[in-house]
């Protein structure tokens, strides 16, 4: 009787992404039919407005290895995303988009890396077909982020990746509500592997990586992973506050010493009051941001919300 075969897991987080689901499905079975791996796909529908739900009900009918849950509102890709690696239930799972922008030929390779003993294997973008502003803006912000976090993120990925079953009992058990996995995977540890491949453009429909959750996004990975902005509000603090006693000195000094030049004061207070107010709002922000966080994470809200599942 032959061995039993390893479950590959796959989670593909949907959004609107209709045009491109069967298509999908086709291209993994086909990558994974000659692979001796059994497989499940996960597909974790985030309140797309298409009938991205009705096409996944209708390929979960012909295949029981395609699984469907659909949740009750969106609630955005990294939620979607911790969704499906609650729910699988594979040896070896990978983590990709559901527009065909991460190629699946790359799984190949993926799980080559899982099978020398590697924990996690994540792609990283040799090359990318973006817009300009998004690879530069993508650029310079792990660049950023790199240089002030407290765990090594790897540039120049995203989270398609596979990542072993210990490597996910670990992060369910962290319980943070807002998630920058790609951080997390990082945090986690075991050994980690870079897989570059280059990233198509998108099969079909629009990026839904609208600007807001963008910035969700990346303040998640800021805030989540580094005290760099925390710690730079005191030093902002103590430098406007040397520089402070410096113009103290210097209006004391002319005040007393050479009075007949002392009224003409008027810019340099005006200016000073709009610098340290500036310095003080935004100071006051960074604050704001840590504490929005820490309120969120007392709230204790669910993640996601499940609405229903299908062959699961
Ligand atoms: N996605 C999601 N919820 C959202 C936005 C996006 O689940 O609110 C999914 C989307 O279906 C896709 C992946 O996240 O599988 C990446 O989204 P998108 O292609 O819009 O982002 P980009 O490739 O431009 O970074
Ligand atoms: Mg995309």
């Amino acid at each position: 009787m032959a061995k039993k075969q390893k479950v590959v897991s796959f989670i593909f987080p949907v959004y609107n992404n209709a045009g491109s689901l069967k298509l999908l499905c086709d291209e993994v079975k086909k990558i994974m039919s000659p692979l001796n791996y059994d497989y499940e796909f996960m597909f974790i529908n985030d309140g797309s407005k298409d009938n991205s739900l009705d096409i996944l009900q209708r390929l979960a009918r012909h295949d029981k290895k395609i699984k469907v849950i659909n949740l009750s509102r969106n609630f955005g890709h990294q939620a979607a995303v911790t969704a499906g690696l609650d729910k699988v239930g594979g040896e070896a799972i990978i983590i990709m988009d559901a527009d065909l922008q991460d190629p699946p030929s790359v799984c190949v390779e993926l799980i080559k890396k899982w099978e020398e003993g590697f924990d996690v294997a994540y792609a990283q973008r040799r090359s990318r077909q973006d817009t300009f502003y998004k690879k530069t803006v993508a650029n310079v912000y792990y660049r950023v982020l790199a240089s002030m976090s407290s765990v090594d993120i790897p540039r120049n990925t995203g989270d398609f990746r596979l990542v072993s079953k210990r490597v996910v009992d670990v992060i369910k058990e962290m319980g943070e509500h807002d998630r920058f996995l790609r951080g997390m995977f990082s945090f986690v540890g075991f050994e980690q592997v870079a897989v570059p491949f280059d990233r198509d453009q998108r099969h079909d429909g629009k990026s839904e990586y609208t600007f807001k959750k963008q910035m969700k996004l990346a303040k998640a990975g800021v805030f989540g992973f580094s005290d760099v902005p925390l710690r730079f509000v005191s030093h902002i603090g103590f430098l406007v506050s040397f520089l402070s006693i410096i113009g103290i000195i210097y209006a004391l000094f002319v005040r007393i010493f050479i009075p007949e030049i002392a009224v003409s004061g008027w810019t340099m207070t005006i200016v000073s009051i709009f610098f340290v107010g500036g310095v003080q709002l935004s100071m006051l922000g960074v604050i704001g941001e840590y504490i929005a966080r820490i309120y969120n994470e007392s709230l204790n809200r669910p993640t996601y919300i499940i609405e229903k599942e299908i062959n699961t």
